[in-house]
């Protein structure tokens, strides 16, 4: 049986959250169970873009503090960091409060820029993968996912967290090499069995930040914040994003990523094999997150495959001009270069060029990118 500790914890308040994080760890026989003296700790945060902490896109920084100021009781060899998708590490740390605490906490802030290959020797699409050394030459990883949706994988929780092992910009090739969400979820998951390889004689462990999540088209700005009230604790992240989709009640046939995941062997993603330890789902009886709109089951993912019928059946994204700040974000990320800016204008959408991958959105500071209505043929079809 695979574990996971369910923890109501609703608020950020610093000495309130190390009490909590220490009862949820209590049930792995506590931090020391996985960290030794003087081992070097990675902490990876969830810092897709400069947020404020408050939107609930990013670790909280009082979250992370509380676990560095855990990990600090057994050592003060500790990494920190993340690659955001477009703008600088720094930046984005400056801009969400996460740096304030890394300064407070007197810890190194990772250079996500020297790079090494890790391999997944049971690969379905590709075998290696160049990530940030920083994030591999330790001795344990504590990752810190939020718990949020995602308008392109459903969900994304501890497994899609790791996706930041990926440099930057890099990251948005991977929706060009792996261009509908099956292929993309595949790919995903040769890079998790990359890592897991690479951590085989290391420890992982997955604390999510679930008191404030984010529901509807997240991961990023497009997301409305909605509070949760949860912390989930696992050395196992394909069982940790199980028992989150149950946590907010979301449908787990459409969370493709854990259930390749799962089906691969890279953790336990049948809820049944699942020991939840503290708190029970019943205890969250009340938690709703709104899931993305129009996202696709199984049978729609399959035929998104068919890459010429994605016109006729998948919304678009659309610019609202009322909000857009012509910052061009949106076209620096765009994959398959869909979408281009003239200085000083709107940015404009060459529909046939576009894979729907969402980074446009993703990385947009204002939520300046909406879905448009889903055509008729695909809402007779899906
Ligand atoms: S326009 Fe947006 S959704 Fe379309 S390919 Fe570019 S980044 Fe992806
Ligand atoms: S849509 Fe968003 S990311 Fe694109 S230019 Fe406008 S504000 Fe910037």
């Amino acid at each position: 049986m695979s574990k996971v500790a369910l923890i109501k914890c609703e608020e950020y308040r610093l000495e309130y959250l190390k009490n909590k994080l220490t009862e949820g760890l209590s049930f792995f026989g506590g931090l020391k169970s996985f960290i030794k003296k003087d081992d070097r700790v990675f902490i990876k945060l969830n810092c897709v873009g400069p947020f404020e902490a408050e939107k609930a896109i990013t670790t909280h920084p009082i979250f992370a503090q509380a676990v560095i100021q855990l990990v600090k009781e057994i050592t003060t060899n500790i990494v920190i960091g993340d690659n955001p998708a477009t703008k600088d590490l720094l930046f984005t740390l400056k801009k969400n409060g996460l740096y304030d605490v890394i300064v407070e906490e007197n810890l190194k802030i990772i250079n996500g820029r020297e790079f090494t290959t890790i391999t997944n020797s049971k690969c379905r699409i590709y075998s290696d993968f160049q990530v940030s050394k920083a994030m591999v030459d330790v001795d344990v990883m504590i990752n810190l996912p939020k718990l949020k949706t995602h308008s392109l994988t459903y969900m994304t929780g501890a497994e899609k967290n790791l996706f930041g092992f990926i440099f930057g910009l890099n990251k948005a090739g991977w929706h060009v090499k792996a261009s509908n969400p099956l292929e993309f979820g595949e790919a995903i998951n040769d890079l998790y069995g990359a890592i897991l390889d690479a951590y085989k004689d290391k420890k992982i462990l997955h604390i999510m930040d679930g008191i404030v999540g984010l529901e509807g088209e997240g991961p990023s700005s497009g997301g409305i914040p909605k509070q949760a009230n949860a912390i989930l604790i696992s050395p196992d992240g394909i069982s940790l994003d199980r028992v989150a989709v149950e946590l907010v009640h979301l449908d787990v046939n459409k969370l493709f990523i854990n259930n390749i995941g799962g089906a691969r062997g890279y953790g336990e993603n049948n809820l049944e094999k699942i020991t939840i330890l503290g708190n029970q789902l019943a205890d969250f009886q009340d938690v709703h997150f709104l899931p993305p709109k129009n996202s696709l089951g199984n049978l729609g993912l399959k035929i998104l495959r068919i890459k010429a019928v994605r016109n006729l059946l998948l919304e678009h994204p659309v610019i609202k001009h009322s909000e857009c700040i012509k910052c061009g974000e949106c076209v620096k990320i765009c994959p398959p270069k869909a979408m281009t800016i003239k200085p000083g204008q709107f940015p404009k959408l060459d529909k046939s060029h576009c894979i729907r991958c969402w980074c446009c959105s993703e990385v947009c500071p204002k939520n300046a990118i909406k879905k448009s209505k889903r055509p008729i043929a695909g809402k007779i079809i899906f």
